[in-house]
Protein backbone atom coordinates (compact mmCIF):
# COMPACT_ATOMS: atom_id res chain seq x y z
CA UNK A 1 0.00 0.00 0.00
CA UNK A 2 1.32 3.47 -0.63
CA UNK A 3 1.68 6.19 2.12
CA UNK A 4 -0.96 9.01 2.95
CA UNK A 5 2.06 11.43 1.22
CA UNK A 6 2.10 9.40 -1.96
CA UNK A 7 -1.31 8.95 -2.87
CA UNK A 8 -1.72 12.90 -2.36
CA UNK A 9 1.72 13.37 -4.82
CA UNK A 10 0.08 11.13 -7.26
CA UNK A 11 -2.79 13.48 -7.13
CA UNK A 12 -0.84 16.82 -7.30
CA UNK A 13 1.08 15.60 -10.26
CA UNK A 14 0.91 17.39 -13.27
CA UNK A 15 3.54 15.71 -15.16
CA UNK A 16 2.47 13.34 -17.56
CA UNK A 17 5.98 11.19 -17.76
CA UNK A 18 4.76 11.18 -13.90
CA UNK A 19 1.52 10.19 -14.28
CA UNK A 20 1.99 7.71 -16.96
CA UNK A 21 4.89 6.22 -14.71
CA UNK A 22 2.07 5.65 -12.09
CA UNK A 23 0.44 3.79 -14.36
CA UNK A 24 3.14 1.17 -15.32
CA UNK A 25 3.71 1.26 -11.06
CA UNK A 26 0.12 -0.19 -10.81
CA UNK A 27 1.61 -3.72 -11.82
CA UNK A 28 3.94 -4.24 -8.68
CA UNK A 29 1.07 -3.19 -6.60
CA UNK A 30 -0.07 -6.47 -4.98
CA UNK A 31 -3.57 -5.34 -3.37
CA UNK A 32 -4.76 -5.04 -7.45
CA UNK A 33 -6.35 -8.26 -7.10
CA UNK A 34 -9.66 -7.81 -6.18
CA UNK A 35 -12.82 -10.57 -5.90
CA UNK A 36 -10.98 -13.28 -6.76
CA UNK A 37 -7.10 -12.29 -6.80
CA UNK A 38 -7.22 -13.12 -10.91
CA UNK A 39 -8.96 -10.92 -12.11
CA UNK A 40 -6.42 -7.65 -12.68
CA UNK A 41 -4.00 -10.29 -14.21
CA UNK A 42 -6.31 -12.53 -16.54
CA UNK A 43 -7.91 -9.17 -17.94
CA UNK A 44 -11.33 -9.77 -16.91
CA UNK A 45 -13.69 -6.98 -16.30
CA UNK A 46 -17.29 -8.26 -14.60
CA UNK A 47 -20.36 -6.23 -14.27
CA UNK A 48 -23.85 -7.40 -12.48
CA UNK A 49 -26.86 -7.63 -15.20
CA UNK A 50 -29.76 -5.88 -12.49
CA UNK A 51 -33.23 -4.39 -12.08
CA UNK A 52 -32.99 -1.07 -10.35
CA UNK A 53 -36.00 -0.44 -8.27
CA UNK A 54 -36.71 3.28 -6.69
CA UNK A 55 -39.05 2.05 -3.26
CA UNK A 56 -39.46 5.15 -2.66
CA UNK A 57 -38.59 8.83 -4.23
CA UNK A 58 -38.30 10.62 -0.83
CA UNK A 59 -35.47 11.01 1.54
CA UNK A 60 -34.92 13.21 4.81
CA UNK A 61 -31.64 14.97 3.24
CA UNK A 62 -31.17 16.72 0.69
CA UNK A 63 -27.82 16.64 -0.72
CA UNK A 64 -26.82 19.46 -3.08
CA UNK A 65 -26.17 17.02 -5.86
CA UNK A 66 -29.09 14.91 -5.62
CA UNK A 67 -32.24 14.22 -8.89
CA UNK A 68 -33.49 11.24 -6.99
CA UNK A 69 -35.15 13.14 -4.16
CA UNK A 70 -38.83 14.07 -5.36
CA UNK A 71 -40.83 16.05 -2.44
CA UNK A 72 -44.03 14.76 -4.53
CA UNK A 73 -42.81 11.44 -4.05
CA UNK A 74 -43.39 8.18 -5.84
CA UNK A 75 -43.86 5.24 -3.23
CA UNK A 76 -43.74 1.88 -5.41
CA UNK A 77 -46.55 -0.71 -5.17
CA UNK A 78 -45.73 -4.15 -4.54
CA UNK A 79 -47.59 -5.05 -7.39
CA UNK A 80 -45.12 -2.51 -9.40
CA UNK A 81 -42.39 -3.67 -8.22
CA UNK A 82 -43.05 -7.27 -8.86
CA UNK A 83 -44.19 -6.34 -12.58
CA UNK A 84 -40.10 -5.06 -13.15
CA UNK A 85 -38.70 -7.97 -10.95
CA UNK A 86 -41.00 -10.70 -13.53
CA UNK A 87 -39.36 -8.62 -16.17
CA UNK A 88 -35.91 -8.33 -15.57
CA UNK A 89 -36.20 -12.47 -14.52
CA UNK A 90 -36.83 -12.83 -18.14
CA UNK A 91 -33.85 -10.75 -19.31
CA UNK A 92 -31.75 -13.47 -16.76
CA UNK A 93 -31.06 -10.16 -14.38
CA UNK A 94 -29.67 -11.75 -11.18
CA UNK A 95 -29.40 -8.26 -8.97
CA UNK A 96 -32.40 -6.71 -7.60
CA UNK A 97 -30.96 -3.35 -6.34
CA UNK A 98 -33.62 -2.05 -4.27
CA UNK A 99 -32.79 1.57 -3.66
CA UNK A 100 -34.69 4.60 -1.97
CA UNK A 101 -34.29 7.65 0.28
CA UNK A 102 -32.95 7.80 3.48
CA UNK A 103 -35.30 7.05 6.75
CA UNK A 104 -38.02 7.65 4.50
CA UNK A 105 -40.66 6.50 7.27
CA UNK A 106 -39.72 9.71 8.83
CA UNK A 107 -42.50 11.31 6.57
CA UNK A 108 -45.81 11.01 8.22
CA UNK A 109 -47.36 10.60 5.03
CA UNK A 110 -45.31 7.94 3.60
CA UNK A 111 -46.05 6.05 7.10
CA UNK A 112 -49.44 6.39 6.96
CA UNK A 113 -49.62 4.62 3.40
CA UNK A 114 -47.17 1.77 4.72
CA UNK A 115 -49.68 1.44 7.77
CA UNK A 116 -52.64 1.01 5.48
CA UNK A 117 -50.91 -1.87 3.40
CA UNK A 118 -50.40 -3.08 6.41
CA UNK A 119 -46.69 -2.56 7.26
CA UNK A 120 -44.98 -0.78 10.54
CA UNK A 121 -42.65 0.41 8.48
CA UNK A 122 -40.27 0.83 5.48
CA UNK A 123 -38.02 -1.96 6.42
CA UNK A 124 -40.67 -4.19 7.14
CA UNK A 125 -42.36 -3.76 3.94
CA UNK A 126 -38.78 -3.92 2.03
CA UNK A 127 -38.61 -7.17 3.77
CA UNK A 128 -41.66 -8.50 2.65
CA UNK A 129 -40.91 -7.44 -1.31
CA UNK A 130 -37.35 -8.92 -1.30
CA UNK A 131 -38.79 -11.85 0.46
CA UNK A 132 -41.02 -12.66 -2.94
CA UNK A 133 -38.20 -11.70 -5.07
CA UNK A 134 -36.27 -14.62 -3.61
CA UNK A 135 -39.57 -16.84 -3.73
CA UNK A 136 -40.90 -16.05 -7.07
CA UNK A 137 -37.47 -15.12 -9.39
CA UNK A 138 -33.56 -15.90 -9.57
CA UNK A 139 -32.99 -12.21 -8.57
CA UNK A 140 -30.79 -11.69 -5.50
CA UNK A 141 -31.84 -8.24 -4.05
CA UNK A 142 -29.38 -5.70 -3.36
CA UNK A 143 -30.49 -3.15 -0.51
CA UNK A 144 -28.92 0.35 -0.81
CA UNK A 145 -31.33 2.63 1.13
CA UNK A 146 -29.12 5.18 3.55
CA UNK A 147 -28.52 4.33 6.95
CA UNK A 148 -30.24 1.32 8.99
CA UNK A 149 -29.72 0.09 12.63
CA UNK A 150 -27.90 -2.63 13.51
CA UNK A 151 -31.17 -4.43 13.74
CA UNK A 152 -32.38 -3.36 10.33
CA UNK A 153 -29.10 -4.73 8.77
CA UNK A 154 -29.50 -7.98 10.79
CA UNK A 155 -33.24 -8.11 9.49
CA UNK A 156 -32.69 -7.67 6.05
CA UNK A 157 -29.37 -9.76 5.79
CA UNK A 158 -32.01 -12.70 5.88
CA UNK A 159 -33.42 -11.00 2.22
CA UNK A 160 -29.99 -9.59 1.09
CA UNK A 161 -27.55 -11.27 -0.99
CA UNK A 162 -25.42 -7.88 -0.26
CA UNK A 163 -26.22 -4.71 0.88
CA UNK A 164 -24.22 -1.29 0.36
CA UNK A 165 -23.98 2.30 1.31
CA UNK A 166 -21.41 4.83 -0.35
CA UNK A 167 -19.44 6.46 2.51
CA UNK A 168 -19.06 9.81 0.20
CA UNK A 169 -16.33 11.03 2.46
CA UNK A 170 -14.71 10.77 5.59
CA UNK A 171 -15.05 14.60 6.43
CA UNK A 172 -17.28 16.18 8.83
CA UNK A 173 -16.27 19.31 7.02
CA UNK A 174 -18.43 18.66 3.90
CA UNK A 175 -21.47 18.87 6.60
CA UNK A 176 -21.51 22.63 7.09
CA UNK A 177 -21.14 22.66 2.89
CA UNK A 178 -23.96 23.22 -0.11
CA UNK A 179 -23.08 19.12 -0.52
CA UNK A 180 -24.44 18.37 2.93
CA UNK A 181 -25.65 20.92 4.92
CA UNK A 182 -29.26 19.91 4.69
CA UNK A 183 -27.89 15.78 4.95
CA UNK A 184 -27.88 14.53 8.82
CA UNK A 185 -27.57 11.37 7.56
CA UNK A 186 -24.57 12.11 5.23
CA UNK A 187 -22.31 12.60 9.32
CA UNK A 188 -19.80 10.38 8.22
CA UNK A 189 -19.28 9.34 11.92
CA UNK A 190 -23.02 7.47 11.35
CA UNK A 191 -21.78 5.87 7.79
CA UNK A 192 -18.76 4.32 9.07
CA UNK A 193 -20.56 2.96 12.31
CA UNK A 194 -23.21 1.30 9.94
CA UNK A 195 -20.54 0.05 7.16
CA UNK A 196 -18.73 -1.12 10.75
CA UNK A 197 -22.10 -2.83 11.71
CA UNK A 198 -22.39 -4.74 8.53
CA UNK A 199 -18.76 -6.30 9.08
CA UNK A 200 -19.83 -7.39 12.17
CA UNK A 201 -23.17 -8.75 10.93
CA UNK A 202 -20.80 -10.42 8.09
CA UNK A 203 -23.20 -8.82 5.07
CA UNK A 204 -21.18 -8.34 1.83
CA UNK A 205 -20.63 -4.71 1.34
CA UNK A 206 -20.38 -2.27 -1.40
CA UNK A 207 -19.15 1.37 -0.41
CA UNK A 208 -17.70 4.20 -2.26
CA UNK A 209 -16.59 7.92 -2.51
CA UNK A 210 -18.10 10.78 -4.44
CA UNK A 211 -15.17 12.95 -6.46
CA UNK A 212 -16.02 16.81 -6.83
CA UNK A 213 -18.05 17.75 -4.41
CA UNK A 214 -15.90 20.23 -2.85
CA UNK A 215 -13.71 17.57 -0.81
CA UNK A 216 -10.05 18.53 -0.73
CA UNK A 217 -7.61 16.28 -1.87
CA UNK A 218 -6.84 15.19 1.39
CA UNK A 219 -9.86 14.09 2.58
CA UNK A 220 -10.27 12.43 -0.41
CA UNK A 221 -7.06 10.59 0.26
CA UNK A 222 -8.51 9.87 4.23
CA UNK A 223 -11.43 8.56 3.01
CA UNK A 224 -9.99 5.69 0.98
CA UNK A 225 -7.51 5.13 3.49
CA UNK A 226 -11.00 4.71 6.33
CA UNK A 227 -12.56 2.43 3.93
CA UNK A 228 -9.55 0.26 3.51
CA UNK A 229 -9.47 0.52 7.17
CA UNK A 230 -12.45 -0.73 7.79
CA UNK A 231 -12.28 -3.76 5.58
CA UNK A 232 -8.87 -4.89 6.81
CA UNK A 233 -10.78 -4.88 10.27
CA UNK A 234 -13.96 -6.71 8.98
CA UNK A 235 -13.33 -7.62 5.77
CA UNK A 236 -16.58 -6.91 4.57
CA UNK A 237 -16.00 -4.72 1.75
CA UNK A 238 -16.59 -6.47 -2.01
CA UNK A 239 -16.23 -3.11 -4.01
CA UNK A 240 -15.59 0.30 -3.93
CA UNK A 241 -17.48 2.87 -6.61
CA UNK A 242 -15.52 5.92 -7.25
CA UNK A 243 -18.31 7.96 -8.33
CA UNK A 244 -17.77 11.60 -10.35
CA UNK A 245 -20.20 14.05 -9.73
CA UNK A 246 -21.95 14.96 -12.26
CA UNK A 247 -23.62 19.15 -12.73
CA UNK A 248 -27.32 18.47 -13.28
CA UNK A 249 -29.69 21.23 -14.29
CA UNK A 250 -32.10 22.29 -11.21
CA UNK A 251 -30.04 20.82 -8.30
CA UNK A 252 -28.12 22.93 -5.66
CA UNK A 253 -24.37 22.15 -7.39
CA UNK A 254 -25.83 23.28 -11.12
CA UNK A 255 -22.89 25.44 -11.40
CA UNK A 256 -19.98 23.59 -9.76
CA UNK A 257 -17.43 22.20 -12.07
CA UNK A 258 -17.34 18.34 -12.68
CA UNK A 259 -13.97 16.52 -11.44
CA UNK A 260 -11.59 16.40 -14.99
CA UNK A 261 -11.36 13.16 -16.37
CA UNK A 262 -7.58 13.44 -14.95
CA UNK A 263 -8.56 13.75 -11.55
CA UNK A 264 -11.17 10.87 -12.19
CA UNK A 265 -7.92 8.76 -12.96
CA UNK A 266 -5.36 9.75 -10.60
CA UNK A 267 -7.88 8.60 -7.96
CA UNK A 268 -8.61 5.12 -9.38
CA UNK A 269 -4.70 5.02 -9.29
CA UNK A 270 -4.40 5.84 -5.81
CA UNK A 271 -7.62 3.60 -5.30
CA UNK A 272 -6.18 0.71 -6.49
CA UNK A 273 -2.92 1.53 -4.60
CA UNK A 274 -4.56 2.07 -1.06
CA UNK A 275 -7.70 -0.40 -1.47
CA UNK A 276 -6.51 -4.02 -0.49
CA UNK A 277 -8.41 -7.08 -1.94
CA UNK A 278 -11.42 -4.90 -2.79
CA UNK A 279 -13.00 -4.13 -6.75
CA UNK A 280 -12.62 -0.98 -8.12
CA UNK A 281 -15.72 0.60 -10.01
CA UNK A 282 -17.00 2.99 -11.77
CA UNK A 283 -20.65 3.68 -13.28
CA UNK A 284 -20.08 3.24 -17.24
CA UNK A 285 -22.88 5.52 -17.83
CA UNK A 286 -21.37 8.28 -16.15
CA UNK A 287 -17.43 7.64 -17.86
CA UNK A 288 -18.67 6.76 -21.45
CA UNK A 289 -16.27 8.70 -23.07
CA UNK A 290 -13.48 8.01 -20.24
CA UNK A 291 -14.14 4.35 -19.46
CA UNK A 292 -11.80 3.02 -21.79
CA UNK A 293 -9.55 5.00 -19.76
CA UNK A 294 -9.89 4.42 -16.50
CA UNK A 295 -10.08 0.48 -17.39
CA UNK A 296 -6.76 0.91 -18.47
CA UNK A 297 -6.03 3.04 -14.81
CA UNK A 298 -6.93 -0.75 -12.91
CA UNK A 299 -10.90 -0.37 -12.23
CA UNK A 300 -12.05 -4.19 -12.58
CA UNK A 301 -15.92 -3.65 -12.57
CA UNK A 302 -18.77 -1.83 -14.37
CA UNK A 303 -21.49 -2.43 -11.23
CA UNK A 304 -24.62 -3.22 -12.29
CA UNK A 305 -26.14 -2.47 -16.02
CA UNK A 306 -29.74 -2.76 -16.14
CA UNK A 307 -31.29 -4.24 -19.43
CA UNK A 308 -34.86 -3.37 -18.25
CA UNK A 309 -34.68 -0.55 -15.96
CA UNK A 310 -33.11 3.05 -16.54
CA UNK A 311 -30.58 4.28 -13.82
CA UNK A 312 -32.79 6.50 -11.97
CA UNK A 313 -30.27 8.13 -9.81
CA UNK A 314 -29.24 9.39 -13.22
CA UNK A 315 -31.80 9.51 -15.64
CA UNK A 316 -30.00 11.84 -17.82
CA UNK A 317 -27.23 8.87 -18.44
CA UNK A 318 -28.78 5.42 -20.23
CA UNK A 319 -26.52 2.64 -19.39
CA UNK A 320 -24.81 1.29 -22.26
CA UNK A 321 -26.49 -1.53 -23.80
CA UNK A 322 -24.24 -4.91 -22.33
CA UNK A 323 -22.77 -5.82 -26.05
CA UNK A 324 -20.93 -2.19 -26.05
CA UNK A 325 -19.52 -2.79 -23.36
CA UNK A 326 -18.49 -6.33 -24.36
CA UNK A 327 -16.84 -4.54 -27.36
CA UNK A 328 -15.45 -1.24 -25.03
CA UNK A 329 -13.92 -3.87 -22.36
CA UNK A 330 -12.60 -6.52 -25.53
CA UNK A 331 -11.24 -3.20 -27.64
CA UNK A 332 -8.71 -3.12 -24.56
CA UNK A 333 -8.02 -7.18 -24.25
CA UNK A 334 -10.70 -7.21 -21.48
CA UNK A 335 -13.07 -10.03 -21.06
CA UNK A 336 -16.40 -9.15 -19.91
CA UNK A 337 -17.64 -11.16 -17.08
CA UNK A 338 -21.33 -11.56 -15.81
CA UNK A 339 -21.48 -11.15 -11.76
CA UNK A 340 -23.49 -11.73 -9.13
CA UNK A 341 -24.12 -8.88 -6.74
CA UNK A 342 -22.29 -10.62 -3.79
CA UNK A 343 -18.75 -11.65 -4.98
CA UNK A 344 -17.36 -15.24 -5.46
CA UNK A 345 -15.43 -15.10 -2.13
CA UNK A 346 -18.42 -14.33 0.25
CA UNK A 347 -20.38 -16.94 -1.33
CA UNK A 348 -19.93 -19.42 1.38
CA UNK A 349 -22.01 -19.93 4.51
CA UNK A 350 -19.97 -17.81 6.57
CA UNK A 351 -20.86 -15.08 5.08
CA UNK A 352 -24.30 -15.55 3.59
CA UNK A 353 -27.69 -16.37 5.17
CA UNK A 354 -28.36 -19.94 4.61
CA UNK A 355 -31.36 -19.30 2.19
CA UNK A 356 -29.42 -17.30 0.19
CA UNK A 357 -26.67 -19.18 0.04
CA UNK A 358 -29.20 -21.87 -1.26
CA UNK A 359 -30.40 -19.44 -4.01
CA UNK A 360 -27.34 -18.77 -5.40
CA UNK A 361 -26.54 -22.66 -5.91
CA UNK A 362 -30.22 -22.74 -7.75
CA UNK A 363 -28.94 -19.78 -9.66
CA UNK A 364 -25.66 -21.67 -10.48
CA UNK A 365 -27.28 -24.72 -11.20
CA UNK A 366 -29.45 -22.79 -13.72
CA UNK A 367 -26.85 -21.03 -15.10
CA UNK A 368 -24.82 -24.29 -15.80
S1 LIG B 1 -29.23 10.86 0.62
FE1 LIG B 1 -29.32 10.19 -1.50
S2 LIG B 1 -31.49 10.30 -2.06
FE2 LIG B 1 -31.21 11.49 -0.21
S3 LIG B 1 -30.95 13.56 -0.92
FE3 LIG B 1 -28.89 12.68 -0.65
S4 LIG B 1 -28.33 11.84 -2.63
FE4 LIG B 1 -30.55 12.22 -2.67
Amino acid sequence: MISRENALNILNSTSSTEILENLLDLSKFDNTNNADNTKNTNKVITYSKNAFIPVCTWCRNICGYCTFREENYTLLTKEQMKETLRESDKYNCHEALFTFGENVDENPKIMEELNKMGYGNIVEYLYDIEDWCLNNTDLLPHTNCGILSYEDLKTLREVNASMGLMLENSSSRLCNTVAHKDSMGKLPKTRIEMIENAGKLKIPFTTGILIGIGETKEELVDSLFEINRINEKYGNIQEVIIQNFRAKKGIAMENYPEPTPLEVLKTIIISRMILKDISVQVPPNLNKETGQLLLLAGIDDWGGVSPVTKDFVNPEAPWPEIEELNKFSAELGYTLVERLPVYAKYINNDWLDERIYHKIQEIKRIRN
